[in-house]
């Protein structure tokens, strides 16, 4: 993990606390050695090797006789003494000869970042808050970081052109806030999903006039998730129909309650047109900041994390990348994600030449051997070899990650190991909002001393990529009720291996949850349609026949029905009862008339639709 560790913000845990994979090398144990007699003939073993070496270093670590290895590198054209150096690559090759794997050593800068988690608090100095925007569509966040930007340029610079490099630093009061450039949810949560997590703080912009929409409430969700406390700026505060009341009461219904409302959320009225109460804006995020007590030792290697990068035609590859600790100066050498470099020049978000950047400064560099990802790690190292280590373990890593990724993510194995998993995490979708809050409080109703079902999100509509991106980067499933899932998001969740479970039934979600929870969980099956009949009338002495015409498929007896009024489900059961006329049957297909009774659902009314469905197991992934 040694990529992945600096900047004081800690990664995420493995998928809901599995435990780590064990290590995949070590070395050989000296004392011990097993004997070789001849290469090729020995269980694979793993040694960790430095960047360079001696032929005698390398013959110690696979535990042969130098003769072997210098016999190795004659037949590869290389002619070297015992006390001469190769290069790790080269004593890779040689080590396959010997069926031994090799994997680059672990750094001491990397320890040394690992060191620096547990900051000396004398060290540490106070660093500006990262603020990233969110909210619904058309609520004005572009709005408001364009704003923002124009109205406080840091003094030293006032007069430069803003670039776009993803981020940008305004000065308020003397202290200065780093916003990052690309609002919304998403990118914020892709980050996290790549066990970044740049922001300290999320402005969660709301419509005055238009209120809470769901991109709010997947916002909300999306912070909550990352434990990011929220401001709310309640924006278009000049429109006629601006309602800040409504949308504080709105938000309170959502969970976020503002000071009026007794919470302690700080909310603030903007509009971004008339640009109104920005400074108020401001002078909040300092203040919740303050609480925060952020804090970096800029006296160290910086690390950092990439927030855009792209191919320049003419500066090559360009990276903006968010110091996180320490100071990254022009001539550092760096490693970022796979990518190894040397600072050739950097520049700030004014486009201005800069010389360092201290922690939450957002600087574009230049001097990168390629184009990094959005999310990848930035570590500064003492060396040009180092950074070049550096960035071949992240590559390993990766690789590793890739090939052993285990589909842990599935309801199924998640509680295959005992006492694996503490929390279930659940994104829960529906097609509307009555069928949620009955199966967020059955499934938060599972949880026990144990184990805990924890609802992170919750809303209407389709299974969306967004909602992949939180359960990726939170660990958990998805639930999906009644919806199907977008493409994207379908994509998305083959590629990160992300469960998304899709029922038509209430009871056998709550059922698979709770099998799942005792480690009972039959292989995935999928609920499928089997048919709809439309209530005609209603008879019987309780008024619990219901008189329908098959509209299509076939209604069979002891299925399970589901019956919905105006799209609402009204009710689930069994089919206790079919009767043509006077006879009982087993099945009435579709254009025929009947009797249903249904166990468990009363007060059903003409026009209610009764839909009944059959599991069929699949193989791999729920069809869309
Ligand atoms: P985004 O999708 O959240 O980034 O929203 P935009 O910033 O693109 O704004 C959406 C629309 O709302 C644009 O037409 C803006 O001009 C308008 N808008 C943004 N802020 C305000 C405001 O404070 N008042 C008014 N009246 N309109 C605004």
């Amino acid at each position: 993990m040694s990529t992945r560790v600096g900047g004081g913000r800690p990664r995420r845990p493995g998928p809901q606390g599995r435990p780590a994979r064990p290590q995949q090398h070590h070395r050989p144990d000296t004392n011990n050695r097993p004997s070789i007699s001849a290469p090729k003939k020995r269980e694979p073993v793993t040694v960790e090797l430095a960047q360079t070496m001696t032929v005698k270093e390398l013959a110690d670590a696979l535990n042969v006789g130098s003769g072997l290895i210098i016999k190795e590198l004659i037949s590869r054209g290389i002619m070297v003494t015992i006390n001469q150096s190769i290069d790790f690559a080269t004593a890779a090759d040689v080590a396959a000869a010997f069926n031994v794997k090799v994997a680059p050593k672990a750094l001491d800068a990397s320890e040394g970042a690992i060191a620096a988690e547990i900051e000396e608090e004398e060290n540490l100095r106070p660093r500006p808050p990262v603020v990233t925007i969110m909210g619904h569509v058309d609520h004005g966040k572009t709005s408001l970081l364009d704003v923002i930007r124009q109205t406080n340029v840091t003094a030293q610079e006032a007069g430069g052109i803003t670039q776009h490099i993803g981020a940008y630093q305004v000065e308020v009061s003397g202290q200065k806030i780093t916003f990052l450039d690309t609002p919304g949810h998403a990118a914020f949560t892709a980050m996290r999903a790549r066990g970044a997590q740049a922001t300290d703080i999320a402005v969660l912009v709301v419509a005055a006039d238009d209120g809470v929409q769901p991109q709010t409430l997947e916002a909300i969700s999306h912070a909550q998730a990352a434990n990011v406390p929220i401001i709310v700026a309640i924006n278009k505060m000049d429109k006629p129909d601006a309602n800040p009341s409504r949308v504080k009461q709105q938000l309170a219904e959502a969970g976020v309650v503002v000071h009026d409302w007794g919470g302690d959320v700080e909310a603030v009225e903007v509009s971004a047109r008339k640009k109104t109460g920005i400074k108020e804006l401001l002078e909040t995020i300092l203040v919740v900041a303050e609480l925060l007590e952020l804090k970096a030792n800029p006296n160290r290697l910086a690390t950092g994390v990439v927030i855009e990068a792209k191919m320049d035609k003419t500066r090559g590859p360009v990276a903006t990348v968010l110091i996180e600790n320490g100071t990254l100066n022009v001539g550092d050498f760096v490693a970022v994600g796979a990518i190894p470099g040397k600072v050739r020049a950097m520049f700030n978000d004014r486009g201005k030449r800069v010389k360092k950047a201290d922690p939450s400064t957002p600087v574009e560099i230049l001097g990168l051997a390629g184009v990094p990802q959005a999310g990848d790690r930035l570590h500064a190292v003492p060396n040009e070899a180092a950074a070049k280590l550096f960035a071949q373990q992240a590559a390993q890593q990766a690789i590793q990650e890739n090939q052993t990724a285990p589909r842990l993510t599935t309801l199924e194995e998640m509680f295959k190991q005992d006492g694996a998993v503490k929390e279930l995490n659940v994104v829960l979708k529906a097609d509307v909002q009555g069928s949620i809050e009955p199966i967020q409080t059955s499934l938060e109703r599972l949880s026990s001393d144990e184990v805990k079902v924890k609802v992170i999100h919750s809303g209407t509509g389709n299974v969306t990529e967004s909602d992949v991106l939180l359960v990726q980067a939170s660990g958990g499933i998805i639930i999906g009720f009644n919806v199907r899932v977008e493409p994207g998001a379908k994509r998305a969740a083959e590629s990160a291996n992300i469960d998304i479970r899709l029922y038509n039934i209430i009871y056998d979600v709550v059922e698979d949850v709770r099998k799942a929870l005792t480690g009972m969980l039959e292989p995935k099956f999928t609920e499928v349609q089997e048919g709809r009949a439309e209530v005609r009338q209603v008879f019987g002495k309780t008024g619990n026949v219901a008189g329908s015409m098959i509209l299509d498929g076939k209604i069979t007896r002891n299925s399970i029905a589901r019956v919905s009024r105006n799209g609402k489900t009204i009710g689930e059961g069994r089919i206790e009862s079919l009767r043509r006329f006077k006879d009982d049957v087993r099945e009435v297909l579709a254009g025929y008339e009947c009797g249903i009774v249904i166990s468990g659902v009363s007060g059903i009314e003409p026009g209610d639709i009764i839909s009944t469905f059959r599991k069929e197991r699949v193989a791999g992934d729920l069809p869309l």
